[in-house]
């Protein structure tokens, strides 16, 4: 983890927390959601909508829209609010249903009583 990257830390736009969401969901499991971009292996999540490259801002840098959708022939538009992208925290406030499931089967099978 690069320092800055943490609550309170320099790097301001990554500094409010959810960071430590994003490396608890590694840590059990999830990818990122723009992993393998816009193939149908994604992110291995069936809810989560695909993703060609990772989202990085909040919507007010010119290029990064919120309503994103760069993988146009797959439904639904870049999950940019998800703890699993690279938005800024401020902007990153979910996981999706199937991504918690995975991260509970994750913990019940490789890290419960370990
Ligand atoms: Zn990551």
């Amino acid at each position: 983890m690069r320092v800055g990257v943490c609550v309170g830390g320099s790097i301001t736009e990554y500094s409010q927390g959810a960071m430590l969401a994003h490396e608890v969901g590694h840590w059990l499991g999830l990818y990122h959601t723009f992993e393998d971009g816009c193939s149908a292996r994604s992110d291995r999540i069936d809810d989560t909508p695909r993703e060609l490259e990772a989202f990085r801002g909040c919507g007010q840098i010119e290029g990064f829209p919120l309503n994103r959708d760069s993988c146009p022939n797959d439904g639904g538009k870049d999950p940019i609010h998800n703890f699993m992208d690279y938005a800024y925290d401020e902007c990153k406030f979910e996981f999706t249903q199937g991504q918690v499931q995975r991260m509970q089967a994750s913990y019940e099978r490789y890290r419960q009583g370990k």
